[in-house]
């Protein structure tokens, strides 16, 4: 019988393509997100929805615990919610920092801290961090988003060691550029529209589903492999 995968930010875009993906696979999920009718509306057998927040501990906490009592352990959670509000730092508001920080990187802390303890007394299990080529290198625009998204790898590859001798493991997928509801969020549309050439200029970008592949592949391995990081890039992204 499949285990139980929560999955964050399942509403849209590269969550909802993990989403349909692992349920295709035949397990019972967890999705979370704050806009539940869009998670209701993917349909999914064997699935629990909940309207959750991620950087409120309290609720990210009991909506596990009620998907635990219906399907059993937690076996994998994809910290995937985030969001990427662009700007040059000068003017940039610094509420926008605070929100990608929150979401980003305290909502992922969250979400491997409400199943470290009890995926290490069972001695197994699996956190996938999506992460971004933005956590590797850096872009215009993109100072504090690039900031939480190498704040993740660190974070991932440290709580990776962390936990390695439990038997559990940690995974950093890294996309580049994905077609998703991701840009529509910056307030400049000078920035949007500089984007959008950009990615024109490469012939397109990746679409969700190449980045779920990635994450049912690094899940599917054996127990006893670890893959520790994929980077995923559209061929022609420089
Ligand atoms: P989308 O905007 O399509 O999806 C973001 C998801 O995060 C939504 O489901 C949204 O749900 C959820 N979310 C945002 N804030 C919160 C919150 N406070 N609590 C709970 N859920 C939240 O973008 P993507 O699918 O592209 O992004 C998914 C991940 O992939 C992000 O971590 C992003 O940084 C990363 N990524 C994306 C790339 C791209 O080019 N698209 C490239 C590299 C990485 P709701 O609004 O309903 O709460």
């Amino acid at each position: 019988m499949k285990k139980l995968v929560v999955i964050t930010g399942a509403s849209s875009g590269i969550g909802e393509a993990i989403a349909k993906r692992l349920s295709d696979a035949g397990h019972p999920l967890l999705l979370l997100a704050r806009r539940l009718e869009r998670l209701v509306a993917l349909n999914l057998p064997n699935t629990l929805c909940e309207k959750v927040d991620v950087t409120d501990q309290v609720s990210f906490e009991a909506a596990i615990a009620k998907a635990e009592d219906q399907f059993g352990p937690t076996d994998c959670i994809v910290n995937n919610a985030g969001v990427m509000l662009l700007s040059e730092l000068d003017v940039q508001d610094p509420a926008e920092w605070k929100t990608m920080f929150d979401v980003n990187v305290i909502g992922l802390m969250n979400g491997m801290q409400a199943v470290l303890a009890p995926m290490k007394a069972r001695n197994t299990g699996t956190i996938i961090n999506i992460s971004s080529i933005a956590g590797r290198k850096t872009f215009p625009s993109h100072a504090a988003y690039c900031g939480t998204k190498f704040a993740v790898h660190a974070i991932s590859e440290n709580v990776r060691e962390e936990v390695a001798s439990a038997n559990v493991r940690v995974t950093t997928i890294a996309p580049g550029a994905v077609e998703t509801e991701l840009l529509s969020h910056t307030s400049s549309d000078e920035i949007i529209n500089g984007y959008e050439d950009w990615k024109e200029s490469m012939g397109g970008a990746l679409a969700a589903d190449d980045v779920a592949r990635s994450v049912e592949y690094a899940y599917q391995q054996p127990q006893g492999v670890c893959i520790r990081e994929i980077v995923i890039c559209a061929t022609r992204q420089p």
